[in-house]
């Protein structure tokens, strides 16, 4: 084990490095292998951490940790060289490429796990230093869908408009293709309190997740149907006069076509389509109708397919029609699954926008923008591709990559084709912790420092901005992204733009290019954010408290309406058929996060969890003749992958589960189906069709760190 540089003398009070929830902890520094409690003080988790908080440390001081950059040399092999050697490489193939193809040829895919300065930076750096549109991040997988909606019905999108506190006193939860017993534990108390609190909690999942076993009721929907779900809920609700016409009248616009819409979704109907016994309907319509107040979230469950902006809408509208969105311990909300999933879609690393959540093609944004960074208007590019189509324009339009924490060779659907095309780039860069399954196929990899050897902000899942706090220098050679992205822009003749005394330089610049946008961090500053335990966007001066609370008077659209979207129920993109006769559906477990490039080099969380399995029905493996623990194929049009057989009585006998925390053999994502929901290009990572494939010769499990 490698010893630390240096350590801090005094605990210092950080976030885990997981989960939106940004649990808050503390990092005990005296030693080379740092210690970590959870802070008692901190609301969110109020002192619990789940086992991958627990084991964070062991990332920070791994054996396998990046400590200096690595280049691909005359063999082809990844070897050792010095930070002054991979820069000038890096330059040198920036200026080639650009030369050749165009400022557009150069293309940057970013992660939902960095700062906000980070993410601000990325989008800064893209636009001003290489000049290119072309940038997006993994947050493109994760919750463009539900933010396009929010976006669409409220005018803005702020994952939860409420604090997670509020939750206890729901009398109603309906939680929606989402899982925070196994992804984010700590999050349960709070949904333990509102049982306790005589609170119903109601869980709408293909299969019984741990969540779900903890629900009053579990709606085992059929992957792909949640529009017809929730058209059939408002359309009882409406026949048993339980909508909130004032509210309605008040507060929204666009009923009219909603309510002529859901007509046609009647019990019977909706029973066939989405699988839910019309008892189960009809006892979820009366405890809605009957509830003083109650709470829709939304995960990814839901919005993780092609139609994932529709599902969104459709559960808003039921939520609107019920007259919750701004009403005390009630409302609409989508659960942020990245540790600043939130913060990360904010800033501009996305590929139509501008920081402040603004967007890139609206001319008073372009001009404020322009200005805090001091260049003309007309440098700045337009949109360029969303996350996905920029992996498939690799070795075509896009010539070289830049990727920063974006392990997408396991994330990315239909994964094994996105690794064919970055074969055809000309050059590709990754900065990362650890050498990735993307990290192997680069030409030069950056160790980037972690979480604990960092300053910075995070925006968790409620829209906290919190402050993410160093506690150690980070191990061997490695740098910060931010430092490497100025450092690139001084390399590149950009470096007037990018000179920054320290990190709470950079967030005074964004929390001023954000002055007037919709996320507005004007008013917030590191010393506010310590005084508060953290400040809610927006935040639009020096003396506003923060806003814990959205929606209470108004939405912020033209006419200060919340607006209802007609959704119709459409299949998705595959359904199951002869040939591929199941639905596939992933998700994931609770010893890993994401694409597992950290939680699978835990020792205990690979313990926990060493390979991936098929979570299947008894009935549906007995066909098959599979039992427990056996190795199984499963096949899509896009590929094969070999799991363990789980067995599980709960989840639907026509759906196949299996995490996709993994790659190689293992890799769920090699199935997946890519999709695109037409407005957010959000992939349908949730919902293909698949078969239990008896002819492939079944290949070693993954079981594999790496
Ligand atoms: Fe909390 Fe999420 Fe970290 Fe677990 S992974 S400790 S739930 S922030």
């Amino acid at each position: 084990m490698i010893a630390l540089a240096q350590s801090s003398p005094a605990p210092v009070a950080t976030h885990c490095p997981y989960c939106a929830l940004q649990c808050g902890m503390v990092v005990h520094g005296k030693s080379s292998f740092p210690a970590i409690s959870p802070n008692e003080f901190f609301s969110v988790n109020k002192g619990a951490l789940c086992i991958k908080g627990w084991t964070a440390a062991e990332v920070l001081n791994h054996p396998e940790r990046l400590l200096r950059p690595l280049a691909r040399n005359a063999a082809g092999r990844l070897s050792l060289v010095s930070w002054e050697e991979a820069y000038a490489r890096i330059v040198s193939a920036l200026r080639t490429t650009q030369s050749k193809y165009g400022k557009d040829a150069v293309g940057l895919l970013s992660g939902g796990s960095l700062t906000n300065e980070k993410a601000y930076l990325m989008g800064k750096f893209a636009r001003v230093a290489l000049g290119t549109r072309n940038i997006d991040y993994n947050g493109r997988f994760c919750m463009s869908s539900a933010a396009a909606a929010s976006i669409k019905a409220f005018g803005v999108d702020r994952g939860l408009p409420f604090p997670l506190e509020d939750i206890p006193y729901a009398e109603i939860v309906l939680l929606v293709g989402s899982n925070p017993a196994e992804t984010m534990p700590p999050l349960m108390q709070f949904f333990e309190q509102q049982r306790r609190n005589g609170g119903r909690l109601i869980v709408v999942d293909p299969r019984q997740s741990e969540t779900a076993a903890k629900a009053l009721l579990h709606l085992k929907v059929t992957p792909g149907t949640d529009a017809a779900l929730a058209n059939g809920l408002l359309h009882l609700l409406i026949r048993d006069e339980a909508i909130d016409h004032a509210y309605i009248e008040a507060r929204t616009e666009g009923f009219a076509k909603v309510k002529a819409e859901v007509a046609t979704y009647w019990p019977e109907r909706v029973e066939r389509i989405t699988g839910v016994p019309e008892e189960q309907l009809t006892r979820v319509a009366k405890l809605l109708a009957s509830a003083q107040t109650a709470m829709i979230i939304s995960g990814r469950g839901s919005e993780q397919q092609a139609q994932g902006v529709n599902n969104t809408l459709a559960w808003i509208n039921l939520a609107l029609a019920r007259g919750l969105v701004g009403r005390p311990y009630s409302g609409f909300g989508t659960l942020t699954g990245q540790g600043n999933g939130q913060g990360g879609r904010e800033h501009g690393q996305k590929a139509d926008q501008l920081p402040g959540y603004r967007k890139i093609d609206d001319p008073a944004a372009r001009r404020h923008v322009a200005a805090v960074w001091g260049i003309a208007e007309e440098e700045l590019p337009g949109p360029g591709k969303s996350a996905y189509e920029l992996m498939q324009a690799l070795g075509g339009e896009i010539k070289a990559l830049l990727s920063f924490a974006f392990n997408f060779a396991v994330s990315a659907p239909d994964a094994n084709a996105v690794k064919e095309r970055v074969d055809k780039l000309d050059f590709f860069c990754v900065s990362d912790f650890f050498l990735s399954e993307t990290a192997k196929l680069a030409d030069v990899v950056l160790p980037a420092a972690q979480w604990a050897e960092e300053e910075g902000t995070m925006t968790n899942l409620e829209g906290r901005v919190i402050r993410r706090r160093r506690a150690l220098a980070p191990m061997g050679e490695a740098r910060s992204d931010a430092t490497i992205l100025c450092e690139l822009a001084q390399r590149l003749g950009r470096g007037q733009y990018f000179k920054y005394a320290n990190t709470e330089a950079i967030f005074n610049e964004l929390a001023l290019a954000t002055a007037g946008g919709v996320a507005d961090y004007s008013g917030i500053t590191y010393d506010k954010i310590d005084e508060l335990q953290g400040v809610h966007w927006p935040c639009p001066a020096a003396d506003h408290p923060g806003t814990p609370h959205l929606f209470r008077g108004s939405f912020p659209t033209p006419s200060g309406k919340a607006r209802f979207h007609a959704v119709r129920h459409l299949t998705p993109a595959e359904e199951p058929d002869a040939e591929y006769p199941y639905f596939l559906t992933t998700g994931r477990t609770l010893a890993h996060y994401q694409s597992g490039t950290q939680t699978r080099r835990v020792e205990k969380l690979q313990e926990m969890a060493p390979e991936a399995y098929a979570e299947m029905h008894p009935h549906l493996a007995k066909r098959h003749g599979l039992h427990e623990g056996d190795t199984v194929t499963l096949a899509t049009r896009r590929g094969t992958a070999a799991f363990r057989v789980k067995l599980s009585s709960g989840i639907r006998e026509d759906t196949i589960f299996t995490p996709f925390h993994w790659g190689g053999t293992n890799s769920a994502n090699a199935l997946t189906n890519a999709a695109l929901d037409p407005v957010s290009r959000m992939p349908e990572f949730k919902v293909c069709a698949v078969r239990i494939d008896p002819t492939f010769v079944v290949p070693p499990l993954g079981g594999s760190r790496i």
